[in-house]
C-alpha cells in the first residue's frame, strides 16, 4: 500500500513521523475519514468542511488546500486501486523539536498530514446491516469537546473491547442519564414513524452521516426530533440506528440485553439506508 506523508507518496514501511510529533505524544492531532464506493468519495465537501473546524477549534494550520487534499485523496484511490474502501486523514501539530505542554511559536512547527487508504471490498453490501448490532451501554467518560474530532480514541476504543467483551457490536455512551452517541457513531431511535436523535452540542460529534441522513429523513417526509434520550426511552423504541460514513445507516437490534421490537431491523433503518446509500453514489465525487 502506498501513502502519504507530509508531500510524499511512499509505501507504508518506510513511512515515519518524529517521536516529538505531538499527535504522537499529546494527541494534539485531528482526522477525518471519508468512505470511497466504487472508486468515487462520498460527502468529501462534508468531510472538509468538518476538518476546518476542527482544526480551528485547536488553533491549527491547515496542512494544505481543499483542493490539494482532494487531489491526494484521488491520487490514492488511483495508486491503490480503491474500489470500496475508506481513507484516513490525520493532521497534527507536527514536531516542535521537543516535548512541550504549550503548543510551538507559529512557524516553528508545521503540521504532519498523513492520508492511507483501507481498501474493504463489498463495504456497502454489509451482512451485518441484515441482522443488525447489538449494543450495550456504558458511562460517557470522555472529555468535553467531542465536537472536536480529535485522535483522542482511547476511550471509545475501550468502549469497543467492552461491547466485545459482552457479546455485542458497540456501546452507547449515557451522561448525565442520556445517551450521547456511539464509540464512532452517531444514535438514533425511532418512536411512532419518528426519528429521536440528540441534538448537535459540543457532547457530541456532528456527524457527516447524520447530517445527511437527517437531511434525507426529512425530504422524504418523515419527522425528525433532535433530542436527547435515555436507554430505557431506547429499550421502548420500535426501532433503533446509528450512523457513520463507514456504517452508513446501522439498524440497532438489541440494547443491553433487551430486544427491539422482533429483534430484526426495523423498516425505517432500513429504508433511510436504502436512501443514503442511493444519494451518496448519486453525490460521489
Ligand atoms: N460520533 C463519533 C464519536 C464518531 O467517532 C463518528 C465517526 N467518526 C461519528 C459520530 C459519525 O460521524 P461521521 O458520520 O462523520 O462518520
Amino acid at each position: 500500500r502506498i501513502v502519504y506523508v507530509n508531500g510524499d507518496y511512499v509505501p507504508e514501511e518506510e513511512a515515519k513521523i518524529s517521536i516529538f510529533d505531538r499527535g504522537f505524544l499529546m494527541a494534539d492531532g485531528v482526522y477525518e475519514v471519508t468512505t470511497v464506493l466504487g472508486g468515487r468519495l462520498i460527502d468529501f465537501a462534508g468531510h472538509m468542511a468538518r476538518l476546518k473546524r476542527s482544526l480551528d477549534a485547536l488553533d491549527m494550520e491547515a496542512p494544505a488546500g481543499e483542493d490539494e487534499l482532494l487531489q491526494i485523496h484521488r491520487d490514492l484511490v488511483t495508486r491503490n486501486e480503491v474500489d470500496d474502501g475508506l481513507i484516513y486523514l490525520q493532521v497534527t501539530r507536527g514536531n516542535p523539536g521537543d516535548r512541550d505542554f504549550a503548543y510551538p511559536a507559529p512557524g516553528t512547527a508545521r503540521p504532519t498530514l498523513v492520508v492511507f487508504t483501507q481498501s474493504k471490498p463489498g463495504l456497502a453490501d454489509n451482512p451485518a446491516a441484515r441482522a443488525g448490532w447489538k449494543v450495550i451501554s456504558i458511562p460517557d467518560l470522555r472529555w468535553g469537546r467531542r465536537d472536536i474530532k480529535t485522535v483522542q480514541l482511547l476511550y471509545p476504543s475501550m468502549g469497543k473491547m467492552m461491547a466485545k467483551k459482552a457479546g455485542a457490536d458497540d456501546a452507547w455512551m449515557v451522561e448525565d442519564g442520556f445517551v450521547t452517541e456511539g464509540t464512532s457513531n452517531n444514535a438514533y431511535i425511532v418512536r411512532d414513524g419518528r426519528i429521536i436523535t440528540r441534538h448537535l452540542s459540543q457532547e457530541i460529534l456532528h456527524g457527516i452521516t447524520r447530517a445527511a441522513v437527517l437531511r434525507l429523513a426529512r425530504e422524504a417526509q418523515m419527522e425528525v426530533e433532535e433530542r436527547p434520550f435515555t436507554i430505557e426511552e431506547a429499550q421502548a423504541a420500535d426501532e433503533a440506528f446509528v450512523t457513520s460514513a463507514s456504517a452508513f445507516v446501522m439498524p440497532v437490534v438489541e440494547i443491553d440485553g433487551v430486544r427491539l421490537g422482533d429483534g430484526t431491523p426495523g423498516p425505517v433503518a432500513r429504508r433511510l439506508r436504502d436512501i443514503y446509500l442511493d444519494e451518496s453514489l448519486k453525490t460521489a465525487i
